[in-house]
């Protein structure tokens, strides 16, 4: 499942919904996460991940991304490219403890 780049930011899911809860970016604009990449800045990057840097659930709001592969916004601290990188290494490291 992955969301729309203009989806809200935090969109309802069947998997592990109770930590959104806690997520420290329950009162934020979705623009901060999921800016439009006509107008996306390293300023607004920092802030959301700075933002992301302070969230209580940062662990499993990033285990989501990579689970659900959310391809779009920033997701535990993460940008898209980052984790394209990390969704490959877990993959890897899943296939192995797999056996
Ligand atoms: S880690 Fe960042 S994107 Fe994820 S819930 Fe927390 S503030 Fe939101």
């Amino acid at each position: 499942m992955t969301t729309d780049r203009k989806s809200s930011c935090r969109p309802p899911s069947r998997i592990g919904a109770r930590w959104r809860d806690y997520a420290s970016c329950r009162s934020t604009g979705s623009d901060l996460f999921f800016p439009d990449e006509s107008r996306i800045s390293l300023e607004d990057i920092v802030a959301a991940k700075t933002l992301c840097g302070e969230c209580p659930v940062k662990n499993a709001c990033l285990q989501y991304a990579l689970e659900t592969k959310q391809e779009h916004g920033i997701w535990g601290g993460t940008t898209e490219e980052e984790r394209r990188r990390l969704r490959r290494a877990w993959l890897i490291s899943r296939r192995r403890k797999a056996g």
